[in-house]
């Protein structure tokens, strides 16, 4: 039986996005009718989630909302890296940044993996982020990563020196199909270093690493007291949770390589063929045109938003308005920009839920038509916006379905437009709104402004539209 449009009339629609390995915009057909698999590489528990983080993070969230809007049912696998894996981050000048937070926080690692994790998933429900089916924490998950590092050895594509385990890029022809970073090009891009003496080919990767003196977090190994590599803990948590097909995996531009190159040669040289079907990745949020980064010290997470008066869903409403392969600069003056435009939908909403025959008149079948077109072409927010805009200031059309449709809408925006549907005006509001239009009709400012202030003394605020004023409670 063919999947059932959960509120859209188009069985044959179906969304594209760019595929990174391809290069190519391409319809996402899931291998099995009407269920996708889709891996997220999730956050690394150290520290708070930067809105940045939040960008990637809410690109999966609309890949999964589009596909459930298109009668696709999406089992979702976002992993919790609370092994914390090498970077250059100035930060921690190579040391583990879980080991690092914890020695400044003083707790034990597994107390700060908690605390952020935590923290992260309270931030991806305010977020409106659907929760995933499972969220595999890579400390649970080092016995599979010991057995992937195990056949890689066996079937050659793997070495160990002195308890550690790497990686022999040059065992794998494929390496560089992802990110273009082939041998080749790599081997020109590091002439100037110099060579690791213990790995046979300068691109090697760690699979495992052993523990150095004084590390807490280790486990015993074939190789000795070691800890995994960050990219064995993201197939070993792929390939446990959601087999050796998946449909789609997301990830910010930064994973390309090497995580998701590295991560694409040791899965497939264990099992022998392609694994993800479709890469989907998503440019970062900078700010002052440079990438948001905890190293930067340019980031800023939902508590710094909400200490300056923000709500995460006028976050989601700016990530939005760019498409999710466009860098997008964050300004605070946008997120003052998306504040007024949240309050304006909501209470365009909650005035147009007042029609009578709301609830029981379809929609406007041709901007719905054209805010899906806009959303399965490559998730083309901005374009989807611009239609709801377009009806929103459509007067032609009635307030009652002007509702059912971007009540639809907002199934894949997730921004709660409907949250002020129902409030009920204090007792004699009703009249001073009244009267004020009156008085505004009659070019009367000075009377309205007055009434504005005697409304907001009453909890209600005012907003103009071209269509006549609409209300709110303020919260
Ligand atoms: P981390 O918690 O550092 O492992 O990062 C979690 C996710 O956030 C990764 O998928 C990164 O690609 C992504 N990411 C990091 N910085 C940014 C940024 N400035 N904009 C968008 N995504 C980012
Ligand atoms: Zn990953």
């Amino acid at each position: 039986m063919l999947p059932q449009p959960a509120h859209r009339g188009m069985l044959d629609a179906v969304l594209e996005l760019t595929n990174t390995l391809t290069r190519a915009k391409e319809p996402v057909r899931p291998r099995t009718l009407g269920r996708l698999s889709m891996y997220t590489c999730g956050p690394t528990v150290y520290r708070y989630a930067h809105v940045g983080n939040l960008r990637t993070f809410l690109l999966a969230d609309l890949v999964r909302r589009a596909l459930k809007a298109g009668g696709v049912e999406v089992r979702q696998v976002q992993n919790i890296t609370d092994v914390g894996h090498m970077t250059n981050e100035a930060f921690d000048r190579g040391e583990d940044r879980m080991l690092v937070s914890a020695r400044l926080e003083d707790k034990a690692p597994a107390e700060i993996a908690d605390y952020y994790t935590k923290a992260y998933l309270a931030d991806a429900a305010a977020m409106n982020l659907e929760p995933a089916a499972a969220y595999p924490r890579a400390s649970e998950y080092v016995p599979q990563m010991q057995e992937l590092v195990a056949k890689l050895l066996e079937r050659g594509n793997a070495y160990e020196v002195d308890g550690n385990v790497y990686f022999a890029v040059e065992s794998f022809p494929d390496y560089g199909r992802l990110s273009g970073n082939t041998l080749d090009r790599l081997r020109a891009g590091h002439r100037q270093e110099a060579p690791d003496p213990r790995k046979r080919h300068h691109a090697d990767f760690a699979l495992w690493k052993a523990a150095g003196p004084g590390r807490i977090v280790k486990w015993p190994s074939p190789w000795g007291d070691g800890y995994p590599g960050w990219h064995i803990e993201c197939s070993a948590m792929s390939l446990a949770t959601l087999g050796e097909h998946i449909d789609v995996h997301t990830g910010g531009e930064d994973n390309v390589f090497p995580h998701h190159e590295d991560e694409i040669a040791q899965s497939e040289a264990v099992v022998g063929h392609q694994v993800v079907t479709t890469w989907v990745h998503g440019r970062h949020l900078l700010t002052d045109e440079r990438k948001m980064a905890k190293s930067a010290g340019n980031f800023y997470s939902l508590g710094e938003l909400a200490e300056r008066g923000h709500r995460p869903l006028a976050a989601r409403l700016l990530f939005l308005q760019a498409r999710y392969r466009s860098p997008l600069n964050f300004t605070w003056d946008a997120l003052a920009g998306t504040e007024r435009t949240l309050d304006r939908l909501r209470s365009r909403m909650a005035a147009w839920a007042r029609d009578p025959m709301t609830g029981r008149a379809p929609g406007c079948a041709g901007y719905e038509q054209r805010f899906w077109a806009a959303v399965d072409d490559d998730l083309d927010t901005p374009k989807a916006l611009a239609v709801l805009a377009e009806l929103e200031g459509d007067e032609s059309l009635p307030p009652s379905a002007r509702y059912t449709s971007v009540a639809a809408f907002d199934r894949f925006l997730g921004l709660d437009l409907a949250a002020e549907v129902g409030q009920v005006l204090p007792a004699g509001a009703e009249e001073l709104i009244a009267a004020r239009e009156r008085a505004r009709a009659g070019r009367d400012f000075a009377a309205a402004d007055r009434l504005r202030d005697q409304l907001a003394a009453m909890g209600v605020e005012v907003t103009d539209t071209r269509a006549g004023t609409s209300w709110r409670l303020r919260p």
